[in-house]
């Protein structure tokens, strides 16, 4: 979850909710069926967040999405505007 929208709460939100893959499944398709790549999402965050690459540049994927997952979502969650960047702004492309 980004933004704790209910994705529960009736059936066009229901309907409307999918899943975004937190590093791009273009980009990174090793991992597109990783569940820990895998986030609930309600269709505005989806739609926001879209393609964004928010692994920082010389990251492991593998490494960030096993140990630093939560810094992930911080940084999607920033990327979609949910949260003021702050500290080292990560290099979000797409
Ligand atoms: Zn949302």
């Amino acid at each position: 979850m980004y933004c704790g929208a209910d994705l529960l709460r009736d059936r066009v939100a229901y309907s409307a909710a999918g899943v975004d893959h937190l590093l791009p499944q273009d980009k990174y398709e090793k991992l597109i069926q990783d569940k820990r790549n895998v986030v609930a999402s309600c269709a505005a965050c989806n739609a926001t967040k879209a393609a964004k690459d928010v692994l920082e540049p010389g990251k492991d994927p593998e490494m960030m999405l096993s140990a630093h997952r939560d810094e992930l979502i911080k940084y999607a969650r920033q990327a979609i505007g949910l949260e003021p960047w702050e500290g080292v702004r990560a290099t979000v492309r797409g």
